[in-house]
């Protein structure tokens, strides 16, 4: 534990704690970083909502939340009777401005009771539309001037367009700093997507070969089996670019493609990662035909159980049946610096798929010569480093070995690092890991506005020529496939093809 963060008493008001995202995702956290001992001895969880609850109501239904969703199983009652007086509750309508005060006042009263000041995290748990509104008020309430004690967090989507993403920058930038800016993409909290930093820049042996000479092409596929379910309503207006490919499948592409920086701190990743988005090669109405591709899943089967498609899960949920909305995305990118000049990067992410994973396939280049005849390679394959973000979470580099035996026989064979056999810890969620980070100050793992902006300003054609022309062919793929034919077609004209996932399957 650190003890500057233990010193530090921390108040986190919870915008939306009756909503599902805390349920599931925050309160867990917290929790696990209580019993862990990450959390200051003086800290307060105010959670506010419109639902009309006590203190001991919110306890109540963060306690089965915990047991439900935490990953450390259900709550002891000696350590849930410690945690649970730290826990309170405003019923409050985020429009209202007299709420705010009420805030101000218990703060107040926690510092006075704690006699020093604390800092304040106001965690936006609620739907974009209320960012601006909240922002709003904790500033007019006074509750925002410290820049060293308060902090805000907010979660995708951050903007629906790049207008819209610059228009609450702009807004939230009146009122805050940067450095009180906190802004979620969960993908960047996962254990494997840290470790790929580790991987590349803590180990001398990657370096040399991580460019267009050594590489040949890299995929990054984040697949769902799961349909949209009761999300529709909110999903059919964004889509899996939007809802994917502008920020996690970005993210993580910045994180395989990003220069060295100088240093491990907050401001110098956050630039590197700036900087790939900049060198992406923009989009022409033209090109994006070439380069993207969407679908939209149709009714079929998934493990033996029937599912409808997508647009008679709209009809049955009031939304327009004749959606043109896309629930898979396939995108080629170019990164035009001296690094990556002429790799391709192919992404990918689709709902109601075959399975779902989360998987980054940098696949090497052929050998200059190859010495061995075709007779003596059982599988020949090019060298894959593969890493895989969940549900497994490993990283393999593939290489041709000699198969035992008399003869020389080549096969393709895995060197592994898989969490589970390496470490007995359990991972950390990444809500745990960005929760703690919040509390840190430490914003390594947090969008920057400009980052978000440049990720906008990357999609935008695509998005612009999606909207402009409907899709004559929607549903065009079945649920359990790998999406469809025309992504299979964007990466086989050049030669490649989709890798199916797990990868190490033979
Ligand atoms: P949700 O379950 O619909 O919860 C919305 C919350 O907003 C509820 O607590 C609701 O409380 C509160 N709320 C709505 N109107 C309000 C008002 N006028 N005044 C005060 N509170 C109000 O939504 P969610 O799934 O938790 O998502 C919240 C945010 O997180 C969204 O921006 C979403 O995109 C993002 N997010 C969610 C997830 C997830 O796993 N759920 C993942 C990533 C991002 P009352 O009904 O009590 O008023």
């Amino acid at each position: 534990m650190d003890s500057k963060l233990k010193s530090q008493p921390t108040i986190f008001i919870i915008f939306g704690g009756t909503g599902d995202l805390n349920a599931r995702k925050l309160a867990p956290a917290l929790y696990n970083l209580y019993l862990e001992h990450w959390l200051p001895e003086q800290f307060a969880i105010v959670g506010t909502g419109r639902t009309k609850l006590t203190d001991d109501d919110f306890r109540e239904r963060l306690h089965k939340d915990i047991d439900q969703f935490s990953r450390s199983g259900k709550a002891k009652a000696e350590q849930w009777d410690s945690f649970a007086p730290h826990v309170h509750y405003y019923p409050a309508d985020v429009q209202n401005a007299d709420t705010y005060q009420i805030f101000g006042e218990h703060i107040k009263e926690l510092e006075s009771e704690w006699q020093q000041p604390a800092n304040v995290i106001y965690y936006l748990a609620v739907a974009p539309n209320f960012f601006p509104i909240i922002a709003e008020n904790l500033a007019k309430a006074g509750l925002t001037a410290d820049a060293e004690r308060t902090r805000i967090v907010i979660e995708k989507p951050i903007g629906h367009d790049l207008e819209s993403a610059k228009e609450l920058n702009a807004l939230l930038g009146r009122i805050f700093q940067e450095k009180q800016i906190y802004r979620i993409d969960h993908y960047l909290g996962k254990e494997t997507v840290q470790n790929i930093m580790a991987f590349r820049f803590a180990n001398a042996i990657m370096e040399p070969l991580w460019n267009r000479n050594y590489i040949e092409h890299v995929q990054i596929s984040v697949t769902e089996q799961l349909g949209v379910g009761d999300r529709l309503g909110y999903y059919d207006g964004s889509g899996a670019l939007r809802d994917m490919i502008q920020n996690h499948l970005l993210q993580l592409l910045c994180i395989v493609a990003m220069e060295p920086p100088v240093s491990f701190t907050a401001e110098e990743v956050r630039a590197r990662k700036v900087d790939v988005l900049r060198a992406m090669r923009r989009f022409t109405p033209e090109s994006v035909r070439d380069m993207a591709v969407r679908g939209q899943y149709g009714p079929g089967w998934i493990e033996g159980q029937q599912v409808p498609g997508y647009r008679q899960e709209a009809e049955q949920q009031g939304v327009n049946p004749q959606s043109n909305t896309e629930t898979f995305a396939a995108v080629k990118f170019f990164v035009d610096n001296w690094r990556w000049q002429g790799v391709p990067f192919y992404l990918r992410t689709g709902k109601r798929l075959h399975r779902t994973a989360s998987v980054i396939t940098i696949q090497f280049k052929e050998v200059p010569h190859s010495i061995f005849p075709s007779s003596m390679m059982d599988t020949q394959r090019q060298n894959r480093l593969i890493i895989s973000i969940q549900p497994e979470m490993s990283i393999r580099l593939q290489v041709q070995a000699k198969r035992p035996g008399v003869d020389m026989v080549l096969n393709a064979v895995d060197m592994v690092f898989d969490y589970k056999g390496t470490y007995v810890a359990q991972a950390p969620e990444a809500y745990e890991t960005l929760l703690l980070d919040v509390l840190l100050g430490d914003q390594t793992l947090f969008m920057r506005g400009d980052q978000v902006e440049e990720a906008w300003d990357l999609v935008m054609p695509i998005l612009t020529s999606w909207q402009n022309r409907v899709s004559q062919n929607f549903p065009n793929y079945s649920a359990d496939s790998w999406g469809p034919e025309v992504a299979e077609a964007l990466i086989a004209k050049d030669g490649f093809h989709w890798f199916t996932l797990p990868l190490h399957d033979k």
